[in-house]
């Protein structure tokens, strides 16, 4: 079968044996296939990398001792792997499991996976539409979920990127109202299309000026960053009020101040951090999926696999939001 490998700024195909199934791992002919902002890491990367792409949809094509999934199942690949046993997995929490087998490249024309990270795919969603439930939603609906947001919210939404787009899909379904903050022009105006009520620019000097002038005098109670930048990270907690909350969705491998008697005990700010749905979560997604008349915008871009190194330019280009391989 047909694989992508990844390595400084190129992409390109390579031939390699087709997967086996074995136990619970099944194989699933792979029929979406987006890319993620984390697998910028691999197309930058000095040494080649066969393992990016890790959420999509398919149809299983092989179960060997499979008791969740039979052939012909059309299923979304959840992100990832866990171990399957432990109270993190059966609670749906894999994506937290500390004893992860190592998982295979989803940018290929098949792929080996955990049956239990499967969820079923509807007749009524498309495959494109399907794998959107990865990370352009997922992150967004775990971090929804908890913060208990709901239609007469007013949240800030720090970075524009496919996942915070996702973010702001959900925000709109459920009727709250966005403030939106990137740079690139291409996002803000998608944000505002997609339902954005303010779209802020990131590098203007007085931005917590201007969140504060539109939210009228009302203190802002929730925030999510999915940019990762250290900078809009505290740009939220600086922006919400006594006894709100910020969900940070993009990964920040640095750091950033935090007062624990500023911001928690004189504030009662929560601050929490969201990777993927619970898998108990699936119906709500599936819901997102139906319900929302714009999800589907998310996706601007589709490439067959062999033009993998032009599927890569235009993610990279910053004018683009979810682009997704059809193998
Ligand atoms: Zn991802
Ligand atoms: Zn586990």
């Amino acid at each position: 079968m047909k694989r992508v490998v990844l390595q400084n700024k190129k992409a390109w195909i390579e031939e390699c044996p087709d997967p086996v199934a074995e136990g619970a791992w099944v194989v699933v002919k792979v029929h979406a296939s987006p890319i993620c902002g984390s697998d910028k890491n691999a197309y930058f990367s000095s040494d080649a990398v066969r393992t990016a792409g890790h959420e999509g949809t398919g149809v299983v094509v092989e179960t060997a001792g499979s008791s969740l999934l039979k052939k012909g199942s059309r299923v979304i690949l959840n992100p990832l792997s866990g171990c399957g046993t432990c109270d993190l997995c059966r609670t749906g929490n894999y994506i937290y499991c500390l004893s992860k087998p190592p998982f295979e490249t989803h940018f290929a024309e098949y792929v080996r996976v955990q049956d239990f990270v499967c969820s079923p795919l509807p007749d009524d969603i498309s495959f494109e539409l399907g794998s959107l439930a990865g990370c352009a939603l997922s992150p967004a609906l775990n971090a929804i979920k908890r913060m208990r947001l709901g239609g007469f919210d007013t949240v800030l939404v720090t970075g524009l990127g496919p996942v915070g787009m996702g973010a702001l899909t959900i925000c709109a379904l459920l009727g709250a109202r966005v403030i939106a903050v990137d740079s690139i022009a291409f996002r803000k105006e998608m944000a505002a299309e997609l339902g954005a009520e303010i779209v802020l620019d990131a590098k203007d000097p007085d931005l917590g000026g201007k969140i504060r002038e539109a939210m009228n005098g009302l203190p802002l109670t929730k925030a999510i960053d999915t940019s990762g930048s250290g900078e809009a990270e505290r740009t939220c907690i600086d922006a919400v009020g006594p006894g709100g909350t910020v969900a940070f969705i993009g990964e920040n491998r640095g750091e950033i101040p935090v007062s624990p008697s500023r911001d928690f005990i004189r504030k009662g700010l929560t601050l929490l951090g969201a990777w993927h749905y619970n898998l108990n979560d699936a119906g709500d997604m599936l819901a997102i999926l139906r319900r929302s008349p714009t999800v589907g915008r998310l996706i601007t871009n589709v490439f067959r696999l062999e033009e993998a190194q032009a599927a890569f330019d235009t993610f990279v280009s910053g004018d683009a939001c979810k682009v997704v391989f059809r193998p």
